[in-house]
């Protein structure tokens, strides 16, 4: 077998559309032993924990990993077992490509945006003080003498770090996904006009990295007007680099300018490991009954064999999934004109359906 890779189905609708992932990327004919591990909810309720050691002495052997949704349960210490992945592993950036497909509903055609979001500093540190406790207190205090600035007593504080370690890993990711992949733009996005320390350093590392890519074309947006932009001319940007909180919020924006969640794939990715996911949640309500909508976790299949080295299959498996989409036929529930079509297929027989694809384009 050529390549291990860790499989994590997640829970909720996850087992489902990672079962019909699965299939289609064995369809290519990529060569693959997947080792099946698992975490989340169900996991939980079994051992106690949402993150079994296995699942991380699997992703640090095999460094490659795909994963279904995992729901956060309520009151287990965890913010997330997704979070948690990201700061075990330093999966520090976070790629979200976002692409129109002929068939899909949206108000935007020909749309190839791809967001990269740093995803371990900035206002997601979680560095976070309680209104009223001891320590929110002494900074109030300490900013209060030493900067002479006032913050309401009755404020809670979150902290904002971004370093130039941090931006530099991530600018420097960017250029490089850039350039393997014969994208023309890169831009860095920041509000340093109003944070000149913070998001000010972001555009001055952007700057510096920027310069060490003479063949790519370099640009910078602060952050609004970038919003602004890209809902009135999506067209003119190409791959967009971003600290934490603005990557967010721009990777949903761009997503909803595809047509959702529901096609919306993504990659976090660190200097040695790799794990990819849908962007949409677990969806506890369609759990077991074969509906969902498995395009994002299988586009997140195609994020994975590119970044393995299996472009042609990666190619192989994306036209398939866009051929289907066009036709319009085999489709789930939600691509469908109207949402209660009887005409819609499940999970599963969307999956044979670009199978059938993958077959012809073969
Ligand atoms: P969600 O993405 O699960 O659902 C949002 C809406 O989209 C729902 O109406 C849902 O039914 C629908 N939907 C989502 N994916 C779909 C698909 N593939 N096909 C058809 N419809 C789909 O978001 P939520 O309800 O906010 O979150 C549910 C759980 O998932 C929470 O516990 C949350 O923490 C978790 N979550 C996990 C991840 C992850 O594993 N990376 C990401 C987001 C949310």
């Amino acid at each position: 077998m050529k390549h291990k890779i860790t499989l994590i189905p997640g829970d909720g609708i996850g087992p489902e559309l990672t079962q019909a992932t699965v299939k289609v990327i064995e369809a290519t004919g990529a060569d693959i032993k997947w080792d099946e591990v698992n975490a989340g909810a169900e996991v939980y309720q079994k051992e106690g924990t949402v993150l079994p050691q296995r699942v991380i002495d699997s992703l640090n052997k095999n460094k490659i990993g795909i994963k279904g949704p995992i729901t956060t349960p309520v009151g287990t210490g965890f913010r997330s077992v997704n979070v948690a992945m990201r700061k075990i592993f330093n999966l520090y950036a976070c790629l979200r490509p976002c692409k129109s497909y002929a068939g899909v509903r949206s108000r935007y055609k020909d749309i190839d945006l791809v967001v990269v979001r740093e995803n371990t500093e900035d206002l997601y540190a979680g560095i976070e003080f309680e209104k009223d406790s001891d320590e929110a207190k002494d900074l109030i205090d300490f900013i209060k003498n030493k900067k002479d600035a006032q913050i309401r007593e009755d404020s809670g504080i979150s902290i904002k770090p971004i370093s130039v370690t941090g931006t530099e890993k991530i600018v420097r990711f960017a250029f490089e996904y850039a350039k393997k992949n014969n994208r023309k733009k890169v831009t860095g996005v920041h509000k340093a006009n109003i944070m000149k320390y913070t998001d000010g350093l972001f555009l001055q590392v952007f700057r510096e990295v920027a310069s060490r890519y003479p063949e790519i074309e370099s640009e910078d947006r602060i952050v609004d007007n970038m919003c602004m932009q890209l809902v009135q001319k999506p067209e003119l940007y190409d791959v967009m680099v971003l600290p934490n909180l603005y990557g967010d919020i721009i990777s949903d924006l761009a997503a909803g300018l595809v047509g959702g969640l529901g096609v919306a794939p993504g990659g976090n990715i660190g200097d040695e490991i790799a794990l990819f996911e849908p962007t949409h949640g677990s969806a506890p309500k369609y759990k077991g009954q074969d509906k969902a909508n498995p395009t994002a976790m299988m586009l997140s299949g195609v994020l994975m064999l590119r970044h393995i080295g299996e472009g042609d299959r990666a190619d192989l498996l994306e036209s398939a999934i866009a051929a289907n989409i066009e036709e319009g036929k085999y489709v789930t529930y939600d691509m469908k004109e109207d949402r209660d079509d009887p005409a819609a297929v499940g999970t599963r027989q969307y999956a044979s359906a670009i199978v059938d694809k993958i077959e012809g384009l073969k």
